[in-house]
């Protein structure tokens, strides 16, 4: 059996830029009805995933693997950190 490569897309810094995740955003408030969390609550979220072990490649949860400025966003998200999630 041959070993499998590290996932492309957990390996490589993640850029996404303040347009994508805006329209990404749009699409889950159009598809599914998604709720957005006030600015506050959203801006004090992400600062704790910038200070958290599981804010992994620039960007990403290593617990969920969502990118964190789409979940800090969505109103109704809780973070997955175990035991003790931070928000
Ligand atoms: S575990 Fe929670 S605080 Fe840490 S990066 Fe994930 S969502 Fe953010």
């Amino acid at each position: 059996m041959s070993k499998q490569g590290p996932c492309k897309g957990c390996s490589e810094s993640i850029e996404v830029s303040p347009e994508k995740v805006e329209a990404m955003l749009q699409m889950l408030i159009s598809s599914r009805n998604v709720e957005l969390a006030d600015e506050e609550t959203s801006a004090k979220r992400l600062d704790q995933c910038l200070s958290c072990t599981g804010y992994v490649y620039g960007g990403t949860c290593k617990y969920c693997g969502c990118l964190v400025q789409i979940r800090t966003k969505i109103k109704d998200r809780v973070c997955p950190y175990p035991l003790t999630p931070k928000w």
